[in-house]
């Protein structure tokens, strides 16, 4: 949208300068050559077709402009919440439960990016969970609801610092927003983050497995 407003100030101010020029030059002339009461009349009927033009022909460009930066800044529409090269500290499905509090079914994966590391969101969405500020053994965590390949899918991103996260229910994300920073919030015994991937918006399933099947 800058570019667009710059390039109708630019206009803005060529049809300023031209209006200026047209009634600068028909000043000239009416001082030089015209008696007083022609200037007076042929002024107006000079400048209104000048402006009819300049309006027309200013529309035009900006469909080409607005296609041109929409070209530009669109984001993957699926990508990893952090680097997918970090380590992976626990996988998904059963375990034993690393702490009290902690799950003995893992509904996610732990990625270990490092303590502050930016979490993304794996694509555009509409936030439908997050404990902000409450407690929850997911600690500050949001969920991000996606239609991806037609399937409604939930992302989830759990331990994140306090602070750092500051969507709500309805907010609208789109695809690789930062959403928090990678903290040890709630039933965690150390910094990561937990990630979720639920089909059609409640089932746990193997996030890894559906991010490689999906990413191509
Ligand atoms: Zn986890």
């Amino acid at each position: 949208m800058r570019n667009l407003r710059h390039v109708r100030t630019v206009r803005a101010v060529r049809r300023n300068v031209a209006i200026v020029a047209v009634g600068f030059a028909a000043l000239l002339v009416g001082g030089v050559a015209l008696p007083a009461y022609a200037q007076a009349t042929a002024l107006p009927a000079y400048v209104a077709p000048k402006l009819q033009s300049l309006a027309v022909s200013a529309a035009l460009p900006l469909p080409v402009i607005s296609r041109d930066t929409y070209s530009v800044t669109v984001p993957p529409p699926l990508q990893w919440p952090v680097d997918p090269g970090s380590p992976i500290s626990d996988g998904f499905g059963p375990r034993i439960a690393p702490c009290a509090g902690c799950s003995s079914y893992h509904e996610g994966v732990d990625f270990d990016p490092g303590y502050g590391a930016t979490v993304h969101a794996i694509a555009a969405g509409v936030v439908v969970e997050t404990n902000n500020p409450g407690y929850s053994a997911l600690g500050i965590h949001v969920a991000i609801e996606h239609v991806i390949d037609g399937q409604t899918i939930v992302s989830a991103y759990g331990h994140m610092q306090v602070g750092s996260m500051k969507l709500k229910v309805g907010d609208i994300v789109h695809a690789g927003q930062p959403i928090g920073l990678v903290g040890s919030t709630g039933a965690s015994t150390g910094a990561h983050l937990h990630f979720e991937i639920r089909q059609g918006g409640t089932t746990p399933i193997d996030p890894l497995v559906w991010m490689h099947a999906h990413l191509g």
